[in-house]
């Protein structure tokens, strides 16, 4: 059966030219960095460039880049690791209530320890207002912490414009940039950022690596403890072909960044003006225009995303409902919700994002698939009885 791939925000095949650079740290060169001997040195020289390839990507320097688990370790210790060190000047934080899980658990945790978080509500495109984030600024406030763009619906948020703020008032500011990092352009310094979380895996790199950018001079507590590596914030031996997967990859998808981001543009129009043509009562989630090249989430009334879901996946065609962590549970998204869409829209929305490797023969199966599913789905719905 033809099989296409359109959950790219899940997760992301890695690119081969990254399988065959991280093999050779799995065989020949798979030193542990910090061994002082000939695979050792080799391995760290790998790390090294590696650090080079990210921190370029975001215009950071070298040592400014610490490796991590992956992109939620990250944002912990961007959040927690810094509300921690900082508590003696305040303990407010300011963040959005359309967060990946891996920042509202770590504000969360942060109630729990006796400090405030503030969770600002975005319009009915997934937009923050900046006068809403100005009023929500209080003396005692040390860090905003606010997503780049949502891995649900796409949406851009204004980062420059917000950086600009904290900047202003002398408060922290860390972006999580899962979804963006080498998809649009970031400056770390012309954006006012003080800490940046990315992960390799949604950019064609390996699971289980990310990393976080930390300006000079901005502490941060380690949330886990042990050798001295990546300077005690993210300790434990490197994921060495991880990291120079990572690397890799980093550099290769901020390359094709200008070229990757029209054509996807492309499809992601042709797709969704197409739905909204051949579908009665759909509607787009997120808006037209500030929305990542890639991401398609859309709502059909009288559907049951899951049974979409399905049907999608018979077909050959890989989607998602929301993100994929909360998928397993029937809540409807807490995007969509803080987004104004109604329970029945929300429950009802299909997330599709495009990558690398679709094509525009793709679009055309999906868009000649879909239309029939969800009219199959609609006919069995007793909620809709007009059709
Ligand atoms: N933040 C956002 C916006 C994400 O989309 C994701 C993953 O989907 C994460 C954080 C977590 O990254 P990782 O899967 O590397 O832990």
């Amino acid at each position: 059966m033809r099989r296409i791939y359109m959950d790219n925000s899940a997760t992301t095949p890695v690119r081969q030219e990254v399988i065959e650079k991280m093999g050779e740290y799995y065989n020949t060169t798979f030193g542990n960095p910090s061994s002082v001997h000939h695979f050792g040195r080799e391995a760290k020289k790998g790390l090294d460039k590696a650090r080079g390839q990210v921190a370029t990507v975001i215009g950071a320097e070298d040592e400014e880049i610490i490796f991590t688990s992956c992109g939620t370790e990250a944002d912990n210790i961007a959040i927690i690791g810094s509300a921690r060190a900082n508590r003696n000047k305040g303990k407010h934080v300011i963040t959005t209530k359309i967060e990946h899980h891996a920042v509202l658990h770590s504000c969360e945790q942060l109630e729990k320890e006796g400090f405030e978080v503030t969770y600002l509500g975005v319009d009915s495109e997934g937009m923050v207002d900046i006068n809403e984030l100005e009023k929500a600024i209080r003396e005692d406030t040390i860090l905003i912490t606010m997503m780049h763009i949502n891995n649900e619906v796409g949406t851009i948020l204004p980062i420059k414009k917000v950086g600009e703020i904290a900047h202003k008032h002398g408060i922290l500011f860390h972006v999580d940039a899962v979804q963006s990092f080498a998809k649009v352009p970031i400056d770390v310094n012309e954006m006012n950022i003080d800490m940046l979380s990315a992960s390799g895996h949604k950019i064609y790199g390996p699971k289980g690596i990310g990393c976080l950018y930390l300006r000079k001079g901005t502490k941060v507590n380690p949330i886990i403890f042990g050798g001295a590596q990546e300077r005690k914030i993210s300790p434990g031996t490197e994921n060495a072909p991880g990291i120079i997967g990572f690397g890799l990859a980093a550099e290769l998808a901020s390359k094709e960044m200008e070229q990757e981001t029209d054509r996807l543009t492309a499809l992601r129009d042709k797709l969704i003006n197409g739905l909204l043509e051949k579908i009665p009562d759909v509607k787009v989630n997120g808006p037209r225009k500030e929305r990542l090249a890639g991401n398609v989430n859309v709502g059909f009334k009288y559907v049951e995303g899951e049974s979409l879901l399905l049907m999608l996946d018979l077909k050959g065609i890989a989607a998602s409902s929301g993100s994929a962590c909360t998928s397993g549970s029937l809540d409807p998204s807490h995007v969509l919700l803080a987004m104004g869409i109604s329970h029945e829209i929300a429950q009802g929305s299909l997330r599709l994002s495009l990558g690398k490797y679709n094509t525009e023969e793709d679009i055309d199966y999906c868009l000649e698939v879909l239309p029939e599913i969800v009219q199959r789905l609609r006919e069995m719905s007793p909620l809709c009885s007009n059709l």
